[in-house]
């Protein structure tokens, strides 16, 4: 990472100061994105961009860079520091804001990024990953893409202690989504998912395989499902940025199961791929 983006600029990475007034550093008032690069190209960037508006009004935060400045300074951060295949990541805090002016509308923002290389990860796209299922302690607003993530980084961490790649989550039972993927699963040839409500951060990866299972004669249902479903099913897969379509091999936690990744994961998979720049 040696170019960063900061307000409006791209500048040398040492020579980009972060203010420690900013809101976002104390209390975690801010949002983000990540979005995959393949070909040193930005993939779904507008899905992204339309996540990072939506967040930032849902919290408002003010946030006036056009499409077309994040669309340059995004290519500019890729072409900087040569990623072919990466990751940039968009951040946007509050800013200073004086104490106990709270509701004060003259703040300024704050927006932030970097580029850096991240290949695809094959070996767990080919043979899958083991999932840990705890309970999803997190607040009621998991629609809003915010950097505030401690309910997701303390399943993330249960999981990797119980040797599990992803933790996906359950409220008193009903199964939400992965501390950052969204989560699928298949039965008698249909997909399951959780629907796009406050409960979970609708992926821009989900958006886009549930358009791909559609489109290739698939039933979708987007309902939430108990725990003890994912004992039954015939396949599952966890969905993100980073993660493309990556299938489950295992669920060991608060349910057991152990899965066959199966024709349906692959067909997506395969699919997905398509897709890439
Ligand atoms: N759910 C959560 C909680 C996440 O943090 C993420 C990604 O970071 C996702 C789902 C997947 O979203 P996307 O496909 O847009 O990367």
């Amino acid at each position: 990472m040696k170019y960063v983006l900061i307000d409006q600029d791209i500048v040398p990475k040492e020579k980009a100061g972060i203010d420690f007034d900013d809101r976002g550093y104390h209390f975690g008032d801010g949002i983000y994105e990540v979005i995959r690069i393949y070909n040193g190209k930005p993939f779904t960037i507008n899905q992204h961009l339309d996540r990072l508006y939506e967040s930032a009004k849902k919290l408002d935060i003010p946030l006036s860079t056009t499409r077309e400045t994040f669309t340059e300074l995004i290519n500019e951060l890729i072409i900087k520091n040569t990623i072919e295949t990466g990751i940039v990541y968009i951040q946007l805090t509050r800013g200073l804001q004086p104490r106990n002016h709270l509701y004060q509308r003259e703040i300024s923002p704050v927006l932030t990024g970097f580029a850096e290389n991240l290949e695809r990860k094959e070996e767990l796209l080919t043979n899958g990953v083991d999932l840990w299922l705890t309970k999803d302690i997190r607040w009621l607003r998991c629609d809003i893409k915010t950097i505030n993530l401690l309910g997701n980084i303390m399943a993330k961490r249960e999981a990797a202690d119980h040797n599990c790649h992803e933790a996906i989550m359950h409220r008193d039972g009903t199964v939400t989504e992965g501390s950052s993927s969204n989560l699928f699963l298949i039965k008698d040839s249909t997909l399951y998912t959780h629907p796009a409500t406050n409960l979970i951060l609708n992926g821009i990866t989900r958006q886009v395989v549930i358009k791909l299972a559609k489109e290739a004669g698939l039933h979708v249902v987007e309902e939430a499902f108990p725990v003890d479903v994912l004992a039954i099913a015939d396949e599952a897969f966890i969905t993100s940025t980073t993660m493309e379509v990556t299938p489950v091999r295992s669920i060991t936690g608060d349910v057991s199961a152990t899965l066959e990744i199966g024709p349906i994961t692959r067909q997506l998979q395969e699919a997905f791929k398509q897709l890439l720049p």
